[in-house]
Parts: C-alpha cells; sequence; structure tokens
C-alpha cells in the first residue's frame, strides 16, 4: 500500500468523525415488569399482562457504570446517539490501524534509502 493512499483514509476518516452528532455510550434494554398488587393486571394467573415497556440504559465511563430509565419519547434519539458512538469507536480503531500502518510503511521507506545510499 502506498503511504499516500493510506494518508488519505485518515483524512476520510477525520471528516467523518467531525461530520458525527451527539453520541452516547451503552446499551439499550427494554424490559416489562410486574408490580405485584393484587388484582392487578400484570399479576392475573390466566393471561398476565406485565407493565412496560421501560428502556433502560446502561453504561460505563471513566471507570463508573450508571443504568438509567430512558422516557419511550426519547427512545428514537438514544438510539440514534448509540448508534453515532459505535461509529465513532469504528472510525477511531480504524485510524489507529491505519497509523500503525503508515508508520510502518515510512519505516521501510527510510530503510530503503538509507540502503540506497
Ligand atoms: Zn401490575
Amino acid at each position: 500500500m502506498q503511504p499516500r493512499r493510506v494518508a488519505r483514509q485518515i483524512e476520510q476518516i477525520k471528516r467523518e468523525l467531525l461530520s458525527l452528532g451527539p453520541m452516547r455510550p451503552g446499551t439499550l434494554s427494554r424490559q416489562y415488569a410486574a408490580c405485584q398488587k393484587p388484582g392487578c393486571a400484570c399479576v392475573d394467573p390466566v393471561k398476565p399482562k406485565r407493565h412496560g415497556p421501560f428502556y433502560q440504559l446502561s453504561y460505563a465511563h471513566a471507570g463508573k457504570s450508571t443504568t438509567r430509565f430512558v422516557r419511550p419519547g426519547y427512545v428514537t434519539q438514544v438510539r440514534k446517539e448509540l448508534r453515532a458512538y459505535k461509529r465513532f469507536r469504528e472510525l477511531t480503531q480504524k485510524w489507529v490501524g491505519l497509523e500503525l500502518t503508515l508508520s510502518q510503511l515510512r519505516l521501510e521507506q527510510a530503510r530503503r534509502e538509507a540502503d540506497e545510499n
């Protein structure tokens, strides 16, 4: 691979990173619950209908784990932010990989030039 081509791919990644919107780490889970109050539909012996869905967001940042509920009206936005964060991680991983490739290529190039002299 040509160093110039690798450098171009890095520039593309930087541009895409700049275009990423709001992001957040974590996973969103959907849950149903039973309140257990006598007579409630959630404890119906024949056809129990549990409460929910409830959306729970879990994430870890700076060594601290957090779990919180997300109101149904925010679920779409949160999903979008989770996707953006996933893309952010993909792009930064790819960037680092390309930087390693690039430094290897430059090292080889320098060695070749040293051999020629
Ligand atoms: Zn209930």
